[in-house]
């Protein structure tokens, strides 16, 4: 295989700082047409511990909250002997950090190239500085070239929010600048591009690849047969990547058959950016081990985790100059599991359960939203929009029927049947045909 080289040649190339000896390492592995997807256990780890003493090096150099916490930590210098004893390095927790600009910087504030930030939808947001480097050079380093097929021959739409978070412009840059890839700046239903041009983009430009939220895809799809483009025919996907959103598999399923191409999940943060993308097996997340290391720690005590057992994850990005993050907290929750995947690749796979905060427990068990959902869309005659109320002791839901033939009476009978099987609880199921659409995050779960 030929390997594809960045697009962009410029003197960013000859930028330097402490993540220097990694473009060594990544052109090495470029120069033997390996990517780290496949590289044995022991190369990846090797890679891996070498990047997070640099990253401890660089913000004990350059970060006084950083150095601060380390030392309280008993650390003289900082450095770790093994994997292991990344566990002793202390965590990052987002308060911390929310609404400050500074506390994590790394860099003089000019060297700047860009802030990202998050929705802020819980509280203050959370500014991410990158370099110019940082995005263009470092970010680019590690390749997946397995993971993603994308190259020069393919049409992205980014439909994903541009103003200020990462999503929209990471997937640019990503498809830009790691593979050649034209791309449809879409964002989400925005003043530019509401559904009906940001339809008729894909058509014209016959965009062979979406980056957008399950809850988004839904809404294109829905609409595109009031606006007489055909799914399948006018725009016709050889790939779908949903992030921002998790959903369940049955809803994945729907979109796969609906849009007629595979469906596959990039798990991100505006704060660490990639984390774990899906493969084409579909069984779990692969690490991007290039970019993050990622752990699983008990949320109450912070307790390192082993393979197979859920907790919090927890990220340390290693190729970051302006705002390296060490031993983030996500507040998402997981398991990790050691590779034994069939596509061949070596890189940890992570199993994604939600937010810690949106569990919902019913009847004694504690239940993922995706879980609910699962179960909610395993009933052919329910649409993709709706919302769960728990409340004491019961689940109110608001369904909205899909090309079914049952009365709305009926559609409730089989609705609080199916999920009482399925979760012992009574439910109370309200047929609705005026479940709001989104352009922002869908909430589906109202408290
Ligand atoms: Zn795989």
């Amino acid at each position: 295989m030929k390997m594809q080289t960045h697009k962009m040649t410029v003197s960013m190339d000859d930028h330097s700082s402490h993540l220097e000896v990694f473009k060594q390492f990544f052109k090495a592995l470029d120069d033997q047409s390996l990517t780290i997807e496949k590289l044995p256990r022991q190369d990846i780890e090797d890679y891996q511990l070498q990047a997070i003493n640099a990253a401890l090096a660089h913000v004990w150099e350059r970060n006084e909250y950083y150095r601060a916490k380390l030392e309280e930590h008993g650390f003289t210098k900082p450095v770790i002997d093994s994997l292991e004893q990344l566990a002793d390095v202390p965590m990052l927790n987002k308060n911390v950090i929310r609404g400050d600009k500074q506390k994590i910087l790394c860099v003089e504030p000019k060297e700047i190239g860009q802030v990202h930030l998050t929705s802020g939808t819980s509280g203050k947001p959370i500014y991410t500085a990158y370099t110019l480097a940082d995005q263009y050079v470092y970010d680019l380093l590690p390749k997946y070239l397995e993971l993603f097929q994308e190259s020069d021959v393919d049409v992205a739409a980014v439909a994903l929010p541009y103003e200020f978070a990462l999503p929209g412009l990471g997937f640019q840059r990503l498809f830009q600048f790691a593979f050649g890839t034209a791309v449809l700046s879409l964002g989400k239903g925005g003043y530019m591009a509401p559904v009906d041009k940001s339809l008729e983009l894909m058509k014209e430009y016959q965009a062979t690849v979406l980056a957008t939220t399950p809850s988004y895809a839904a809404l294109l799809a829905e609409e595109s047969e009031r606006y007489g483009i055909r799914i399948g025919e006018d725009i016709k996907l050889k790939k779908i990547y949903l992030t921002g959103e998790g959903c369940s598999h049955t809803f994945r399923q729907r979109l796969e058959k609906w849009w007629g191409c595979e469906v596959s999940f990039f798990y991100g943060s505006t704060e660490c950016g990639v984390v774990a993308v899906e493969c084409s097996k579909h069984k779990g997340y692969h690490v991007m081990e290039g970019h993050v290391k990622v752990e699983i720690v008990d949320p109450e005590t912070g307790q390192k985790l082993p393979y197979g057992k859920t907790g919090e994850i927890v990220v340390t990005t290693l190729l970051r100059e302006a705002m390296p993050m060490i031993r983030y907290r996500s507040g998402d929750i997981g398991y990790l599991q050691k590779s034994s995947c069939t596509c061949g690749l070596t890189m940890d796979v992570l199993h994604l359960r939600g937010r810690m905060e949106n569990i919902i427990t019913l009847g004694g068990e504690d239940y993922s939203p995706f879980m609910l959902e699962h179960f909610l869309m395993e009933i052919p005659d329910v649409g993709m929009w709706y919302h769960f109320k728990p409340g004491e002791g019961t689940l109110k839901i608001e369904a909205e029927p899909f090309r079914t033939t049952l009365t709305d009476d009926q559609l409730a009978e089989k609705i609080k049947k199916h999920m009482a099987d399925r979760i012992g609880v009574a439910c109370e199921v309200d047929i609705r045909r005026d479940i709001p659409r989104t352009f922002g995050k869908a909430t589906r779960i109202l408290i």
